[in-house]
C-alpha cells in the first residue's frame, strides 16, 4: 500500500470520564495502556458515531462510541446509556 492510498483520519477525539477510565483499567489481561484523550478511528468524515479502540482484553476489544457534537451516539441500541461496546471480534 502506498501512501496516496491511505485514507486520512477523522482525528476527532473525545475525553474519558473517570469512570471509563476506571473501567477500562480495570479489565483483565490488557493488551495496552488506557488512553485518557480517545482519537476516532474512522475515515475523515465517515458517516455515524466516532468510534475508538478503548482496550483490548483477553481477546475481547472494547470500542468507545460517542456521538458528534451535541448529538447523541448512534448505536444499534435503541438508546445508548454507555460509551463503552464490547466486540469479540475487529469490526473492520
Ligand atoms: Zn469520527
Amino acid at each position: 500500500m502506498t501512501e496516496l492510498e491511505l485514507l486520512p483520519l477523522c482525528d476527532v477525539q473525545t475525553a474519558l470520564t473517570p469512570a471509563e477510565h476506571t473501567y477500562l483499567e480495570d479489565l483483565p489481561d490488557p493488551a495496552h495502556e488506557v488512553v485518557a484523550e480517545q482519537r476516532c478511528d474512522l475515515q475523515r468524515s465517515h458517516a455515524g458515531s466516532h468510534v475508538s479502540l478503548g482496550q483490548e482484553s483477553a481477546g475481547t476489544s472494547w470500542w468507545v462510541v460517542w456521538g458528534a457534537e451535541g448529538e447523541r451516539p448512534c448505536t444499534r441500541e435503541a438508546e445508548a446509556t454507555a460509551r463503552l461496546y464490547q466486540m469479540e471480534d475487529c469490526p473492520a
